[in-house]
């Protein structure tokens, strides 16, 4: 007789039956339920009978000691393929948040649990707590809510907030910190960059205010790096032999190296620049990121057993294919670093520079050459970054252009804000036309005013400029800051590396690998320019499909 896979799906009396039935015939199963316990959903009288006279079910009773079966609950399918007469399936098991090892029934959290909600497993007749079980033959124990709160699911790392600031509130700031490092390890970092979109979520600023949960975060994190607490480096005692290599040492890739360290897995992180950091080191200002702070969280993530060579630019100090044949898997995280060209005449003149390149140069602690006054293009937050950096620098007035007003401005409000107090004079409605200078350096700028039209293809309302509106500002420097692109021309000629027409690698959303089987990518390269935590979750999520795609190699 030969043993079959069998999945069922559904813990229902029906599923429990041939569940046993398939696993009397030599089949090994795995039954998997949506629902926290077996049963259906059907909440038997039983659960409100006390222990001593409730009722046992002997087909589950059985089914939880077959040897051929294995029980997966809470858990949903997400992702199934076919082939060779055989299926494959992504099962996911939300958190049961009640480790069943440590559980011993005792039904305490059952009763102080404040959290009342209406008993959906029984028709909502009567009311249960969140934390429950719900059927007394399995007695699985769960905190078994809808969905996530909404500040988890509108962080793009799906960071578990809640927890994370219940634990503060407890006082229990390294909990509070290991549970962030659980999915983001630029705690520091994230926590004076990100611009929160967790708390334009928030459902506490429907009431007064909503948490400050970037600030929460910063604050865990200061308080460990200030108390000079050593942060904890938890890896396995052994690292497997496959080794990954990971090209660009930004938030992308340094949080892939992060989360493949932490599972056994070195790797070799491969930066074209002096330092590490990519966007955070480069393209964001000391005077929010400070380099020492940034050296810290990256020096202690590469601590996990991540190897750095800076200075290494793939496609001309090492080739591309060579780190394809030396690897067992390959990621690309190597950002949007190419600045946008403003396409106007006269923009390669001296004296124009590009917002990326301003920022970078200005990290790198070159001379800005800052001296009368500058005009930035532009209306996102490396616009403002590049004005607020040029009046530190000391030129004798930043302006900022932006097209359309300010309610249309893509830049955080208090980037704004902030710009404005300090004393840069943004002029909206205004748009570029032509760089003029003598003798190939720029003198000023020609601009047209303009007004507002119908909405274009991203909602906001368009631009159209106003016949006739011309005029020219005096500048000896102009910082085009309309966006970016990645840089790919590391990928050889002829790479079937499959491209976007935005210039980034396109790759599958579950495993974050690319059409090239072992070559994975995330971060800006990936999605285009974006803000950083969004890099840090591609990162993660892709170590998790270099992790299954060396197992599956291995079988
Ligand atoms: S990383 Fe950003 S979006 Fe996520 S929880 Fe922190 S502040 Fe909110
Ligand atoms: S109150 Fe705000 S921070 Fe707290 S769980 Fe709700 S949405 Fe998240």
């Amino acid at each position: 007789m030969s043993e079959k896979r069998v999945i069922i799906f559904g813990g229902d009396p029906a599923g429990v039956g041939e569940a046993l039935k398939q696993a009397e015939a030599g089949n090994k199963v795995i039954l998997v339920e949506s629902l926290p316990s077996l049963g259906g959903g059907h909440i038997p009288q039983t659960r409100i009978i006390a222990d001593d006279t409730s009722f046992v079910d002997p087909n589950v009773e059985a089914l939880k000691r077959h040897p051929n079966i294995r029980v997966i609950t809470n858990a949903a399918v997400e992702k199934t393929s076919a082939g060779d007469g055989t299926y494959r399936f992504r099962v996911r098991r939300r958190a049961p948040r009640v480790d069943p090892e440590k559980c011993n029934d005792c039904r305490a959290c059952i009763r102080v649990c404040p959290i009342h909600m209406y008993d959906d497993f029984n028709e909502g007749i009567g009311f249960r707590t969140a934390i429950d079980y719900f059927n007394p033959d399995t007695r699985d124990y769960n905190i078994f809510k809808e969905d996530m709160p909404i500040c988890q699911a509108t962080c793009p790392a799906n960071l578990d907030i809640r927890s994370y600031v219940g634990l503060i509130a407890d006082g229990d700031y390294a909990a509070s910190l290991a549970k962030i490092r659980e999915r983001l390890p630029f705690a520091l970092s994230i926590g004076r960059v990100c611009p929160h979109p967790c708390e334009t979520a928030c459902n506490r600023g429907t009431m007064d205010e909503p948490i400050s949960i970037c600030t929460l975060k910063r604050y865990v994190a200061d308080y460990e790096m200030l108390n000079d607490i050593k942060a904890p480096v938890e890896i396995p005692d052994e690292f497997r032999k496959e080794k990954v290599a990971i090209i660009g040492a930004g938030p992308a890739g340094l949080t892939c190296g992060y989360f493949l360290a932490k599972a056994g897995y070195r790797s070799v992180c491969f930066e074209a620049l002096p330092e590490p950091g990519g966007m955070f080191r480069y393209g964001i200002p000391e005077y929010r990121l400070p380099t020492p702070t940034l050296m810290r969280e990256i020096n202690w993530i590469l601590s996990h057993g991540v190897e750095l060579r800076c200075n290494t630019r793939i496609g001309k100090d090492v080739a591309y294919e060579d780190i394809l044949k030396e690897y067992d898997a390959v990621f690309l995280g190597v950002g949007a670093h190419a600045g946008m060209k403003l396409q106007i005449k006269g923009e390669d003149m001296e004296g124009v520079v590009d917002g990326v390149d301003f920022l970078r140069d200005a990290n790198m602690g070159k001379d800005l050459k800052a001296k009368g006054k500058v005009i930035i293009i532009g209306g996102g937050n490396v616009a403002m970054d590049a004005a607020r950096v040029s009046w530190r620098a000391g030129f004798d007035e930043v302006h900022i252009l932006y097209r359309r007003t300010k309610r249309e401005m893509p830049a955080s409000p208090w980037e704004i804000d902030a710009a404005e107090q300090e004393g840069i004079k943004i002029q909206y409605l205004v748009a570029p036309v032509e760089v003029i200078g003598e003798n190939g350096r720029m003198t000023g700028l020609k601009c047209l005013r303009m007004e507002l039209g119908e909405p274009d293809a991203s909602g906001r309302r368009r631009p159209v400029p106003i016949q006739g509106s011309e005029f020219v500002v005096e500048a000896q420097t102009l910082i085009p800051a309309i966006g970016q692109r990645p840089d790919l021309s590391f990928v050889p000629e002829g790479s079937p590396l499959s491209i976007t027409r935005w210039n980034t690698f396109s790759v599958d959303q579950s495993s974050f690998m690319t059409n090239v089987p072992g070559v994975f990518s995330a971060g800006d390269v990936e999605t285009g320019p974006d803000i950083a935590i969004r890099a840090c979750a591609g990162g993660r999520k892709a170590a998790s499909g270099i992790i299954a795609y060396l197992k599956a190699r291995r079988k």
